[in-house]
């Protein structure tokens, strides 16, 4: 059985005041979330607040980026061995957002997620197609490709170790959600063709849905058989509209 998770993506949003009153109100609604697994992914520079503010809850903490290198001369980076000093235990890697605005490549995506591999981060794997590729009739050539260059340079058995989430680029940040059918079509696509690689793998890793889930549509979408939970990038900027995402999950 694949626990379920939802994961907040706050994006470039926040300040001390308002990141303290977030966690706290989603730390007051966590006895109500009996299965998901719950984790927020806040600015870098606010982890350490959010560690320490998350102390004896059952959330936990990922980035939104992690370095393909491990050291050295790489102005602006994030090592994973930093992520993991300051105790985080998820890096989102590859949101279309880092591949559209700043370029960031199939090739430069999959290097890191073996750098937060090597750290003992679980990377959170976005991939999706955008809408004129869903037009053209070739979203999963699209997932494909985005999968195989991690395949390609880890091996398929690394897939278990990271989460992926399915987001077609035309659903995020824009009120238009997949529909359940459509999300879970592509996530059959997605654990079918790791299955025929590997059908541990398949079985093992999770699959989140992220695009416009909100506290209104997240039931349908996460009673889908092979959604196994949300990124979840403008509704996780409220606590309460997060919570409810969290109970609906499982
Ligand atoms: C995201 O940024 O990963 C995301 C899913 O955003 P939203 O929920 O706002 O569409």
């Amino acid at each position: 059985m694949r626990q379920p998770m939802i994961a907040g993506n706050w994006k470039m949003n926040g300040s001390t005041a308002s990141v303290k009153e977030l966690i706290a109100g989603i730390k007051a609604g966590m006895a109500s979330v009996s299965k998901a697994a719950v984790v927020v992914c806040p600015p870098a520079i606010y982890i350490p607040q959010v560690m320490a503010d998350i102390t004896g809850s059952k959330i936990a903490c990922g980035s939104q980026n992690i370095a393909d290198q491990d050291k050295g001369a790489f102005t602006g980076e994030i090592a994973g061995s930093m992520l993991k000093d300051l105790g985080c235990q998820y890096a989102i890697i590859g949101h279309s957002e880092r591949r559209s605005l700043y370029g960031e490549s199939d090739e430069l995506i999959a290097k890191r997620f073996a750098a937060a591999r090597r750290a003992g981060i679980k990377p959170i794997f976005c991939i999706g197609e955008t809408l004129a590729e869903r037009e053209k009739g070739i979203t999963n050539d699209i997932c494909a490709r985005q999968i195989d260059a991690v395949i390609a340079l880890e091996g398929v058995a690394a897939l278990a170790d990271g989460v992926i989430a399915y987001e077609p680029v035309w659903a995020i940040g824009t009120g238009k959600t997949a529909s359940p059918q459509q999300a879970q079509e592509v996530h059959a696509f997605i654990r079918g063709k790791i299955a025929k690689l590997d059908k541990a793998v398949a079985e093992k890793v999770q699959i989140l849905y992220g695009g416009s889930m909100n506290a209104a549509n997240a039931t349908e979408l996460l009673a889908q058989p092979d959604i196994d939970g949300g990124l979840i990038g403008g509704a996780a900027l409220k606590a309460e509209d997060f919570l409810t995402i969290c109970r609906a999950a499982g």
